[in-house]
């Protein structure tokens, strides 16, 4: 069962036929992205001790940044449609869904919120315009100047980045209210640059918001039970969602793929 909410949308832009659609563009990250990014893979968990102790953390801090922005996506959707009724103009309700593929270790985050055009996609997940992760980055460096560790991922958190602390691959397919077509933004942990190439395959459309799917490592060093593909299982995923569900004013579903 691909199709969300058991229905399949059609889009203006999908009408076209899919071949036909432009390839996808490759943008370069911003370097302050780049750094911290690397950073995310390759060195901030490089002590496996403090990668043991912070185990829990690590499994809290990938997925609160995503709930969090989920949430957020919805809370503005809520508030802008107060002005402008025709943000609803999909009927679906406001809410995230998580869906856990265990046998591809893969975990597929959909919130039906904000969305963000193609745009918002480049400057959103290519820049860092937030303040949260300038502090990040700031704080890191004045701790590196002053010699102490880099363990301060957890006092800040890297927001959306956090997807590459547990992925090889992160895919955010986003469709904003304003705009009739659905983009697909792709990064991998260790890349300089990203794609943003149109939605075309009609299987994957959402009336709107955005669908995030983590490709989950299948070794890290921070690993939980060997491999982070173990955190897509829906028992796990459930219990998790149990922690958070109380800050979060939406609903949030788990279901499994059907064998
Ligand atoms: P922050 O949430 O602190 O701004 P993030 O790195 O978590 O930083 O996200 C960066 C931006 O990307 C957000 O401000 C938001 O504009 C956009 N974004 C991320 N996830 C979503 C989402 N699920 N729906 C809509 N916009 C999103
Ligand atoms: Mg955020």
């Amino acid at each position: 069962e691909t199709s969300f909410l058991g229905k399949r949308y059609e889009s203006t832009a999908a009408a076209s036929d899919a071949s036909a659609a432009p390839p996808a563009e490759k943008y370069e990250y911003q370097a302050e992205v780049s750094r911290l990014m690397d950073l995310i893979v390759n060195s901030l968990y490089s002590n496996k001790e403090v990668f043991l102790r912070e185990l829990i953390r690590h499994v809290l801090l990938f997925l609160s940044p995503i709930y969090c922005n989920a949430s957020d996506a919805l809370d503005k959707l809520r508030f802008l449609s107060v002005t402008d009724s025709d943000l609803l103009k999909e009927a679906v309700d406001l809410d995230i869904r998580i869906q856990a593929d265990k046998d591809n270790g893969i975990i597929t985050i959909t919130d039906t919120g904000i969305g963000m055009t193609r745009q918002e996609l480049v400057d959103c997940l290519g820049t860092i315009a937030q303040s949260g992760t300038a502090k990040f980055l700031t704080a890191l460096k004045e701790s590196k100047d002053a010699g102490g560790d880099n363990n301060l991922i957890g006092q800040f958190g890297v927001g959306f980045y956090s997807a590459f602390l547990v992925s090889d691959k992160v895919v955010v397919s986003s469709r904003s209210p304003k705009s009739d077509k659905q983009y697909v933004w792709e990064g991998e942990a260790n890349a300089s640059s990203y794609t943003i190439r149109e939605e075309t395959d009609p299987e994957k459309l959402i009336p709107r918001g955005t669908r995030l799917t983590l490709h989950l490592k299948a070794r890290n060093p921070l690993c939980l039970g060997r491999d982070d593909k173990g955190f897509a299982h829906p028992e796990r995923i459930q219990k998790l969602v149990k922690n958070y569900s109380q800050f979060v004013s939406f609903p949030i579903y788990t279901w499994q793929e059907k064998g």
